[in-house]
């Protein structure tokens, strides 16, 4: 089969992969009919290098069509509809039963100190292959698919892989306050969604804060307030504050991570991630002067006194300093972490319609066939050519 595989820093190709097989009697394979494209893969392009071993499949973002089932599999047959889940529960454990899903207790990856596997996200996360690839083996496969209704197109279901269960987390989290604003920092895909499903929800006043023109447009046109960092710089926090009665924003979620500005981090900084002692690679950041805090900070600065910020950008170091004085005096409420996807399908999936209230159907702005993933990944990387949403057709 084809699979997108990584080969070092932005180098990712189509190579020629083995199908998988299934290996357990509770797996499914998956003939994988749409995969996205995530802000997550940017960090594996870019950032977490050390993490990966050439060739290693990315992609954690697949539907598509059970194509095999192994012989103790009995809620699923060959011919079913599913959406993959991004991380891998095993749907009975206590985690899993606590809805917890990202960690789950028999997927964790205990030699790294982590949670649930992800699909396609480096030893760091049980080396899992991923889903940018015409086939995929999937463990768990009466618990983990999500079976979805045939006929609507891809598009109206393949969210909740991702993108739909993280922004419900997210606005989740962020516990906006009857009549409260909630500011999102980074309108990429994920910032996007939070703002819909938080104005689905009811919150009034949303303000998103970016500065790639086509993002802040496009949640100018679903009612969003919108920031401009490029304009507004270091007095963001004052606009922000101007919107709220002075006081700042009642919930914040940072939906950026570890990106500065818009532009990868600087390639030194980059190499320290989880690979020097904490104190030299806070060392090494301050000398490139890279502050992968940069949207965490701001959330800080913009949330009111007693507010929540709702942390949905992934953050890689072990050395970040975190203003905690700060936290600690204005009363900060700081919620985190992957999402628990099937937590939240429960939720979502009445709002998948035709009447599509969070705009699924036209969310991708990019349909892109996997061969020509590699120039897909810089431009997304890049912002260019009003990328928001990439979806890859295998
Ligand atoms: P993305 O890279 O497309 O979006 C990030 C956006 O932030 C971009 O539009 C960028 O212009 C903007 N930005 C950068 N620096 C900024 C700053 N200082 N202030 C304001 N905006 C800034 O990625 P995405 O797909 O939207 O994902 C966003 C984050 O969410 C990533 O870190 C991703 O890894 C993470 N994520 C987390 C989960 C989870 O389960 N918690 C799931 C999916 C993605
Ligand atoms: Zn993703
Ligand atoms: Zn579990």
């Amino acid at each position: 089969m084809k699979a997108l595989t990584w080969h070092g820093k932005r180098d990712v190709r189509v190579d020629t992969h083995p199908d998988p097989i299934i290996k357990d009697p509770t797996d499914t394979i998956i003939k994988v009919t749409s995969t996205g494209l995530c802000g997550s893969d940017l960090h594996l392009y870019e950032v977490l290098g050390p993490f990966l071993t050439e060739g290693d499949i990315l992609g954690h973002e697949p539907m598509g069509i059970v194509e095999e089932i192994g012989s103790a599999v009995t809620d699923l047959e060959v011919g079913d509809r599913v959406v993959i889940p991004f991380n891998i529960s095993c749907g009975d454990c206590f985690m899993c039963g606590q809805g917890l899903h990202s960690q789950c207790e028999t997927t964790q990856v205990r030699e790294q100190g982590m949670g649930a596997s992800l699909f396609g996200y480096t030893k760091l996360y049980g080396g899992v292959p991923g889903g940018q690839a015409e086939y995929l083996r999937v463990p768990f496969a009466d618990k983990l698919p999500i079976k979805v209704p045939k006929g609507p197109a891809d598009d109206r279901f393949l969210f909740l892989s991702d993108v739909l269960p993280t922004a419900w987390q997210g606005v989740e989290y962020a516990a906006v306050p009857p009549g409260g604003t909630l500011a999102v920092i980074g309108l990429g895909p994920i910032g996007d969604m939070c703002a819909r499903v938080a104005q689905h929800r009811g919150v009034e006043k949303v303000i998103g804060i970016d500065l790639v023109d086509e993002r802040l447009t496009r949640a100018a046109s679903r009612g969003v307030h919108t920031l401009d960092l490029r304009e507004h710089g270091a007095n963001l926090a004052d606009a922000v504050r101007e919107l709220t009665n002075g006081r700042g924003a009642d919930s914040v979620i940072d939906a950026v991570g570890m990106e500065a500005h818009g532009a990868p981090v600087a390639s030194l900084a980059q190499r320290a991630v989880g690979l020097l002692p904490d104190a030299a690679a806070e060392k090494m950041m301050r000398k490139v002067g890279v502050d992968r805090l940069e949207a965490l900070r701001l959330a800080i600065d913009i949330v009111r006194r007693g507010g929540t910020i709702s942390l949905v950008g992934v953050y890689g170091g072990m050395t970040d300093p975190l203003p905690m004085l700060t936290l600690f005096d204005k009363q900060i409420q700081l919620r985190m972490g992957q999402a628990n996807v099937h937590r939240w399908v429960p939720d979502l999936l009445p709002l998948l319609t035709d009447d599509d209230p969070l705009g699924v159907d036209t969310f991708a702005t990019h349909k892109i066939a996997l061969t020509d993933a590699p120039e897909a990944y810089g431009m997304f990387q890049r912002k260019e050519n009003g990328a928001v949403k990439v979806v890859f057709t295998p």
